[in-house]
């Protein structure tokens, strides 16, 4: 091996995990290099979406000076019928920065700036094939031109991190370990955005969006505001999407013309289109985090909360606790399994992992239950708020008695009470 064919760390996948793992290696005086497939950082990357701050902040203390669309201060549930809905919408005017809408193909390559600023060397356009292991440790990387050593190698190459699985540290997911999410973006001028939604001083809205056309399925709906675009999208069950044969894109065309949705994108220019998968996040299908001379970050680690829609976040922390254990595994000299446990000791002491053995049990629980939660439920808010804000010379008391025996007649008992412990487990995580 040459001298000049080694570093200190390789980063694999200049993601948030990625880049993040990388300037904290950069920071301590090491040398690192963050390899990339994308002819720039971002050109690949697809989410929806939010970033949030606190673990914007935690990584890039200057993250406000990023090509950032708009802070979120509109954060709406929408709960979907065949031809009407109900919007719970949280606003807060005095925390407004809590998270903020980007562009990936322009964040990500903000967040490279920096890094290399900072020391980091960036392999653009170059796909890493293989890890070289010898005598049971990963010593590198292999890319179509070459071979490449380093003391440790920090896997941060997405959901569908073919190296992790490679080396054993986790096997092909299943359909139903994973989500599919598509999505459109459409342009639209700003002032029309900012009118159609309610927006001043350019702050930005998120919708996280159930029922209708996704009714029954385990599939949910985003919708975010750009500066000058919509994004809107799903993210559906790999699972639900084979064994019914549904089109992803048919699905997301459905959401586009629900008649609660469709005034808000009209006339809305398709300028891209995406697909990417998503794990379904949660303690189980966690792979092994580290192995000798190598750790996974990120979406590679399914380091998902898919309950609140975190995934860049999770991504960034895990990517900086295992740049710090490569600082500490440099300083020893020590690159085995044995010290580089370290890092999912980090992870277990910080909010990622309390956080995904808090919620381990409700993706599998609601994705038992998914006709119950994300069809029949937002049906029933519907139809009680359609008595409630209705004037039509009926009776109130006869419609609402009406409702209820509806409400029960479809369901035992039994199932509103298991349905109850899931939903508050759902909200709020903490019950067994
Ligand atoms: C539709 C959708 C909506 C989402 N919305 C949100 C949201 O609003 N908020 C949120 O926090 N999270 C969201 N997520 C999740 C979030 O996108 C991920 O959790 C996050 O991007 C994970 O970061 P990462 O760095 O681990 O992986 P990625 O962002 O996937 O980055 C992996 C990088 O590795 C590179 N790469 C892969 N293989 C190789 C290789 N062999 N060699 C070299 N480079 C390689 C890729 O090109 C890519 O740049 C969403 C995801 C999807 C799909």
């Amino acid at each position: 091996m040459s001298e000049s064919s080694k570093t200190d760390v390789i980063v694999v996948g200049a993601g948030p995990a990625g880049v993040s793992a990388a300037i904290t290696v950069a920071r301590g005086g090491k040398k690192v290099v963050l390899v990339e497939r994308g002819n720039f950082s971002g050109s690949k990357n697809v989410y929806g979406g939010v970033i949030y701050s606190h673990a914007a902040q935690e990584i890039f203390p200057n993250f406000k000076e990023a090509p950032i669309e708009r802070f979120v201060n509109n954060k709406s549930f929408m709960l979907l019928s065949e031809y009407d809905s109900t919007t719970i919408s949280y606003k807060n005017s005095l925390t407004e920065d809590g998270s903020f809408i980007a562009l990936r193909a322009k964040w990500d390559k903000w967040c490279v700036e920096q890094a290399k600023k900072e020391g980091v060397y960036l392999a653009p356009d170059t796909t890493v094939r293989n890890l070289i292991v010898e005598n049971g440790d990963v010593v590198g990387i292999e890319t179509d031109l070459e071979k490449f050593y380093a003391d440790i190698v920090i896997l941060a190459d997405g959901a569908n991190s073919l190296l992790a699985e490679q080396i054993g540290l986790k096997s092909k997911p299943k359909t139903k370990q994973v989500v599919l999410g598509v999505k459109e973006v459409l342009k639209l001028p700003s002032a029309v955005i900012e009118q159609r939604f309610g927006l001043i001083d350019g702050k930005g809205a998120e919708f996280k969006i159930a029922g209708g056309p996704l009714a029954g399925l385990f599939a949910m709906g985003l919708m975010f505001t750009n500066k000058e675009s919509v994004a809107i999208g799903i993210g559906a069950s790999l699972d639900d999407l084979k064994s019914k044969k549904i089109a992803p894109y048919e699905l997301l065309e459905d959401l586009k013309h629900h008649p609660s949705i469709a005034p808000l994108i009209k006339d809305g220019e398709l300028i891209e289109y995406s697909a990417h998968l998503i794990p379904e996040g949660g303690i189980e299908p966690l792979p092994k985090l580290y192995a000798n001379g190598v750790m996974v970050t990120g979406d590679a680690a399914a380091l998902v909360n898919n309950v609140h829609f975190e995934g860049t976040n999770l991504a960034m922390f895990s990517g900086k606790f295992a740049g710090e254990t490569a600082l500490e595994a440099i300083e020893k000299n020590d690159f085995s399994a044995n010290m580089l446990c370290l890092y999912e000791k980090k992870l277990q002491n910080s909010f990622v992992m309390k956080d995904l053995r808090t919620y381990k049990d409700v993706v599998k629980l609601v994705s038992g239950r998914t006709e119950s939660f994300l069809g029949y439920y937002p049906q029933k808010v519907n139809e009680f708020f359609e008595i409630f804000t209705s004037a039509n010379g009926i009776e109130k008391k006869s419609l609402f008695v009406k409702f209820t025996k509806n409400f029960f007649c479809k369901r035992s008992l039994a199932e509103l009470f298991s349905d109850a412990i899931t939903g508050i487990k759902l909200i709020f995580g903490v019950l067994k």
